[in-house]
């Protein structure tokens, strides 16, 4: 099948390798030219895990193609996947739409045949209509049908849950697009649960998942504050709930509040469009006010370590939102910097894989270490922000000689506690 991809970011490059994979051709559009001469060049443009082999095989094969022009990706395709962002409203706490309509009525011109529109960033309920009316008003005599195909893959996990995805949603009206779809991801048919439902539905689903999860982070974070005032362990007690089948283990970390380009967003837009109804979403809006708060309780948890000394040096590990990704798009790590600049401290920060992003956000406000023995240097405290799984390994006997106070404030609950208290740290780690 030809399938064109409109947007070429964190969910439409591994969407499209991953497409090509299965044997399709595929083409990504982008309107950033940077982005696509970049990829038609060789370069990859994001980081996720096993991405980059897949991508220069794919190219290799002739099956993935890179262009800046709609007619080119759009005019030969089967299907086309919408995949551009959907921020937040610069006024209204909704998401906003204008990529995806802009890319609706860019690409209407150029449908040549029948073609399914899937529209595969998180949008609204009921853009699924309002793309629907932008193309037949643009070119009324397109032939196509607009299917919902929310996205649910996990930044950091990009290339494995496309190739294992918990389960495919789409939201179609018509058969057509239905069978087309199917054939889409025929390769998947026996790994995975298709499950087709109103195109409606399938909006709603991918809203209501995320916030559900923003709901259970949250929670698992109030819990861990009441273990650390009760002397329980939170470690302890999300492994006790998690062996419920009823609740699963996952999304019971406690740590610094989720963050990402889709929680935070995701969540305000859910309120945003309960509220438009009438309807009270009481969870939602506590999740939402909940995490705002956990950063700053974090940063305030960092800033006590270091009460009383004069411009202390800061050591962050960790700038990305999560593991395995360089996207420090709503990082809590970043809004934890963010906090703990308001006061004079001097911070310096290490990251495997986010240090390009991160500059883009807080450019010399920080200093960027080259390694994470490096950050310590001198360092007042260290505080580990991202979970990622270096910073598991770290050599407590090392952290000891380069540290200049010996404290730790350990967000992530990356490092064992008995082993630092033994080289004689101040160690707080998150509900224990
Ligand atoms: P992104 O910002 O990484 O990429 C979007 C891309 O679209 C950008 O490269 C931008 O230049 C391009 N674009 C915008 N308008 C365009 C146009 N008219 N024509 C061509 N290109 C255009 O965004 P993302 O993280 O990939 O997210 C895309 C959507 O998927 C969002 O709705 C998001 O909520 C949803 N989503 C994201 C994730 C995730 O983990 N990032 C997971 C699930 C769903």
């Amino acid at each position: 099948m030809k399938v064109a991809i409109i947007g070429t970011g964190y969910v439409g490059l591994p969407t499209g390798v991953g497409l090509a994979e299965f044997g399709h051709t595929v083409t990504c559009i982008d309107r950033e030219k940077s982005k696509i001469d970049s990829l038609m060049a060789g370069k990859i443009t994001l980081y996720e895990d096993g991405l980059e082999e897949l991508f220069h095989k794919n190219v290799q094969a002739g099956r993935l193609f890179f262009t800046t022009s709609m007619q080119e990706g759009v005019s030969k395709a089967d299907i086309v996947i919408i995949g551009v962002g959907t921020p937040p409203h610069p006024v209204k706490k909704e998401a906003d739409m204008k990529y995806v309509h802009a890319a609706a009525i860019e690409m209407a011109e150029h449908l040549q045949g029948y073609t399914v529109v899937a529209i595969k960033s998180t949008v609204t309920v009921g853009t699924g209509d309002d793309v629907e009316i932008l193309i037949k008003k643009k070119n009324p005599q397109a032939y196509f049908d607009v299917i919902s195909l929310p996205e649910f893959l996990r930044e950091g996990y990009a290339v494995h849950d496309f190739f294992n995805p918990d389960r495919v949603v789409v939201g179609a009206n018509s058969e057509k697009a239905k069978a087309l779809v199917k054939k889409l991801y025929q390769p998947l048919a026996d790994k995975t649960t298709m499950l087709f439902v109103k195109r409606r539905s399938a909006e709603t689903i991918k809203y209501a998942s995320n916030s559900f999860l923003a709901i259970k982070i949250h929670y698992i974070n109030e819990m861990a504050n009441f273990c650390e005032k009760t002397g329980a362990d939170i470690y302890e007690v999300a492994k006790g709930m998690g062996l419920d089948n009823r609740i699963g283990p996952k999304f019971l970390h406690a740590g610094p509040g989720y963050g990402g380009s889709c929680f935070p967003k995701d969540t305000m837009a859910m309120l945003y469009m309960a509220r438009q109804n009438n309807v009270e979403m009481t969870l939602v809006d506590a999740a939402i006010e909940g995490n705002r708060v956990r950063k700053i309780q974090m940063a305030e948890r960092i800033l006590k370590a270091v009460k009383g000394i004069e411009k202390p040096r800061i050591a962050v590990w960790g700038l990305a939102f999560k593991n395995g990704t360089d996207d420090c798009r709503q990082s809590p790590a970043i809004d934890i910097i963010g906090e703990l600049l308001d006061y004079p401290v001097e911070i310096i920060a290490y990251d495997p894989k986010a240090k390009e992003s991160a500059y883009a956000l807080l450019g010399i406000k920080i200093t960027y270490a080259e390694t994470m023995y490096e950050a310590v240097e001198n360092a007042d405290v260290l505080a580990i922000l991202t979970e990622w799984e270096e910073f598991k390994s770290a050599d407590a006997d090392k952290l000891s000689a380069l540290m200049k106070n010996k404290k730790i404030v350990d967000c992530r609950n990356l490092l064992d506690k008995e082993t630092m208290l033994a080289h004689g740290f101040a160690y707080q780690g998150i509900g224990r």
